[in-house]
């Protein structure tokens, strides 16, 4: 008799992952490796370094593999399990995308989230899940990174990009350091992808122990029964308001520009195959027209994190409501608005991210010489000019930089922008869940290809060279000397 186990059972994460290896063995996977090895002055030369072991780090990273470019390194300067937003400044409850989004599975169903989690507590339970518990989400990463024994080391901070002939140098501070060397550079560098915390100017010269940024590192247990300003309306701002209420804060003000609440997801109501590889072969002027509207209707919070928000009596929606100046004074913060002074103790900026290259100092090298959308690649007839647009980098075909000047840091070519500050130019495929595995794909299918091109002479030697016979001579015999002698 055959023993079926029901499907409502959990088989256990052991039988999970035996059943990965043999679909990777079906599929051939990882490919065998064919980069030839390269060294520089008795330097050994990695074929990619990735910079950052969040999602998009360990989907590039695990890509690699997968297609046998295997001497690479993943580093990042959190420690193992803290990569990311997720259980850092990550403030929501569950993420905002449904359960079944197969995020970095790579096209592989026993590495999705939700065999995952069906292997441990069975389908009823994955019934039962309404949303993933952020810090689950991050469970679900930390065994992703472990099952394909991804090569990522933790505590290893990238401070510097130098170029070393044809090859790139990065300098790195931490668990290792040193410089390395290598061919290829990827920045999975998150969010704040090449730039930093979008900070407004009213905020300039105020003393940080008034704010904080909702990335931050906060303190919420010092903001018991204080008065709390929290700016904007997205999903951040509803988090860190519903965190600061939740740690006993007296009030907690949202201050919202805007006369209405954004309340439609657009682009999640687009979704679709179409968009994520369809995106970034549209003309530019369509890749402006669906960035522009959609950064003017803006992401409306999630349902759960509003609610989270507005059922405390304290909490206050302030909409149409701008920020003209910011004062601190001996009674704490005096904030000028459209509506009124209004005081407080503190306040978050949940405020995004900026693409400012200039903003961090690892770029600081490279940053003058990226190419971005101002550069040329915008035009008026697109529509108007939004900052966060134009300085966006205008990549290549597989997240590569390029030049503002031809000629003045070719390295560009080879450093790849696998972060949110990509999405300009390649929809969004490097950032948010639904599409990192196309974005890996995408990512990886260019490194591949300028890495065999670059070692094309290697290859061609290689196949001259190649002197293994299938046919062994004795499978034939050559019945010409019996035709020559037949017609002599
Ligand atoms: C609060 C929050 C909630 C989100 N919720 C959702 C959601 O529900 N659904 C969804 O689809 N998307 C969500 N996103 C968007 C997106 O999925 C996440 O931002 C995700 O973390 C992106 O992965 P990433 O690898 O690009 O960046 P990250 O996860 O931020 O990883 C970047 C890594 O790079 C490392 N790093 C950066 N610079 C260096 C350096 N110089 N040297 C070494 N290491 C470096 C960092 O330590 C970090 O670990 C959310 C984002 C945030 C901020």
């Amino acid at each position: 008799m055959t023993y079926v186990q029901s499907p409502s059972l959990p088989i256990g994460l052991a039988l999970l992952e035996e059943q990965l290896a043999r679909d990777l063995e079906y599929l051939e996977l990882p490919g065998k490796p064919w980069v030839p090895e390269r060294s520089s002055g008795g330097q050994p030369v990695r074929d990619v370094v990735v910079i950052g072991a969040g999602m998009c780090g360990l989907a590039a990273t695990a890509k690699l593999v997968l297609t046998g470019i295997t001497n690479i390194v993943a580093y990042d300067a959190a420690p193992a399990g803290l990569e990311g937003p997720w259980e850092t400044f990550a403030r929501m409850q569950t993420l905002r995308s449904p359960k079944t989004l197969h995020g970095p599975a790579l096209g592989l169903p026993q590495l999705t989230f939700r065999a995952w989690f069906t292997a441990q507590w069975g389908t009823k339970a994955w019934d039962a899940l309404d949303k993933i518990p952020k810090g689950q989400w991050m469970d679900y990463l930390v065994w992703y990174r472990r099952v394909l024994n991804l090569p990522i080391v933790n505590g290893v901070r990238m401070t510097a990009i130098k170029r070393s002939g044809d090859l790139i140098q990065i300098d790195i501070e931490g668990a290792e350091t040193g410089p390395v060397l290598t061919r290829r550079l990827v920045l999975a560098t998150g969010r704040s992808g090449l730039g930093g915390f979008a900070v407004p100017d009213f905020l300039q010269g105020i003393d940080r122990t008034y704010w904080a940024h909702s990335a931050d590192e906060i303190d919420f247990d010092a903001l018991r029964g204080k008065r709390v300003a929290v700016i904007g309306a997205g999903a951040s701002s509803m988090d860190n308001a519903a965190t600061a209420l939740e740690a006993g804060a007296k009030s907690v003000d949202l201050l919202i520009r805007r006369k209405q609440m954004p309340r439609i997801n657009k682009m999640t109501g687009i979704g679709s195959q179409g968009v994520v590889h369809g995106m970034h072969q549209v003309p530019d002027g369509w890749k402006w027209k669906f960035v522009d509207y959609t950064s003017a209707t803006q992401t409306p919070p999630p349902r759960s994190s509003t609610l989270r928000v507005s059922r405390h009596a304290n909490a206050r929606f302030l909409l149409d409501c701008g920020i003209r100046a910011v004062r601190q004074d001996s009674d704490g913060l005096l904030i000028e608005t459209t509506q009124g002074p209004l005081r407080y103790d503190f306040l978050v900026a949940a405020t995004g991210f900026l693409n400012d290259f200039n903003g961090r100092p690892e770029f600081s090298a490279i940053a003058p010489f990226i190419r971005t959308w101002a550069d040329g690649r915008y035009t008026p007839d697109m529509g108007p000019q939004r900052p966060s647009m134009a300085d966006a980098p205008d990549l290549g075909p597989s997240f590569e930089f390029r030049e503002r000047v031809a000629g003045t840091c070719p390295m560009l070519a080879n450093i790849y922008c696998f972060n949110d500050a990509a999405m300009l130019t390649h929809g969004k495929v490097s950032g948010d869940i639904p599409a990192v595995s196309a974005g890996a794909d995408r990512l990886v299918r260019g490194i591949a290809a300028s890495l065999f091109a670059e070692d094309v002479e290697t290859h061609f030697a290689n196949l001259v060279a190649f002197d293994t016979p299938e046919l062994m001579g004795d499978e034939w015999v050559d019945a010409t000397p019996l035709l020559r002698k037949e017609n002599a």
